[in-house]
Parts: structure tokens; C-alpha cells; sequence
């Protein structure tokens, strides 16, 4: 099964000042599109030829692994904005508030993983098998899958998410994103 480019579900202007049309240009265009050649390329052939993305994020290692997780977890991402954010549902809200104490609670528990993570990698919300919501951070292109959790909300926050618009001030990037998530999508995500 040949992996295709996910369509944005917005235009690529919609979302500035917050992430800019270049930004977008690179890092679905280029950065997003290598990652799913490359995985095309690897599973020619191979047992992974036929499987589901998030079947080869879970069973692969080394390149395909990496490529395939790169490759969810950006169409993740970038599924997770809109041009005309809405606000957090009282269903959403309660649910949050009762892992986390209060939404603001988990949204400086998320800021802050994102914004304290060391290197490259995604800073994530995740529902774990009991229903409850964590905050977690993973490395390079690790995806929650893997371990078993269910991912609700992620944040990338390897550099070249963010360079273009904003240099080196991660924590700039991070507090916009806050105002560009399409929380119904969210919503939908937890089980
Ligand atoms: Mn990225």
C-alpha cells in the first residue's frame, strides 16, 4: 500500500500569524512529504508493504519505524488546528478537569512539556486504558501507540516546527498554538 500526503483540513494562510503559509509550505510540503517517500520507499518489498501506518508505527524498528512514526504523528498534528477555533465544550472541559484539576492545570502541564523538552520530539496528550488523561513528552519520532496509549493532542516540537516563524523562541510557538486548536477534532479522539 503506497502511503499518500494527508490534505491540511484548512488552507495554507489560515493559520497565521500562529504558523505561516512558509511554515507550512516546509514543514507539511517538504519535511512531512519526505518522511512518507522515504517510507514508501522502505516497506517496498518488505512485510510492511501492506500493512496500515499506525500497524508498521507499532511492529517496526530502525528507519521504517522512524518514518512511519514521523509520518503519523505529523498527520496527527496537523489535523488537530483550524482557521476558526471554537471554545473547549463543557463535556471536554469536565473530562480534563478530572485528570488534571482544571483546564488550566492541563494546559500549563502540556505548555510545559513542550516547552521544557530536551531536543527534538512531540509533546503529547494521551488517554491511557483506564480512560484517564496524561501529559507525556517522546523523543525524536517516538509515538505513543507504542506503549499503548492513546493519543488525544500533540505538539511537535522538533525546530523545524517553529524556526521559520519564531527562531529559537520555542515557548512563543507553543503558547500560539493554544489559540489555533480545533477542539471538537480533540474532543472526538477520547475514547
Ligand atoms: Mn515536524
Amino acid at each position: 500500500m503506497k502511503h499518500l500526503m494527508p490534505e491540511l483540513p484548512y488552507a495554507m494562510d489560515a493559520l497565521a500569524p500562529v504558523m505561516s503559509e512558509e511554515t507550512l509550505a516546509f514543514h507539511h510540503g517538504k519535511h512531512l512529504r519526505t518522511y512518507i517517500d522515504n517510507l514508501n520507499k522502505l516497506i517496498a518489498g518488505t512485510l510492511y508493504e501492506d500493512m496500515e501506518l499506525e500497524e508498521i508505527v507499532c511492529k517496526a524498528t530502525g528507519s521504517v519505524y522512524n518514518n512511519a512514526a514521523q509520518a503519523w504523528n505529523h498527520e496527527f498534528f496537523f489535523d488537530s488546528f483550524t482557521s476558526t477555533p471554537q471554545p473547549v465544550s463543557a463535556r471536554l472541559a469536565a473530562l480534563l478537569g478530572k485528570s488534571f484539576g482544571a483546564f488550566a492545570d492541563f494546559q500549563r502541564q502540556l505548555t510545559e512539556a513542550a516547552v521544557g523538552h530536551f531536543g527534538s520530539g512531540w509533546a503529547w496528550l494521551v488517554e491511557d486504558g483506564a480512560g484517564g488523561l496524561t501529559v507525556c513528552t517522546t523523543q525524536n519520532a517516538d509515538c505513543p501507540l507504542t506503549t499503548g496509549l492513546r493519543p488525544i493532542l500533540t505538539f511537535d516540537v522538533w525546530e523545524h516546527a517553529y524556526y521559520i516563524d519564531y527562531r529559537n523562541r520555542r515557548a512563543d510557538y507553543v503558547n500560539g498554538l493554544w489559540n489555533i486548536i480545533d477542539w471538537a477534532k480533540v474532543e472526538q479522539r477520547i475514547g
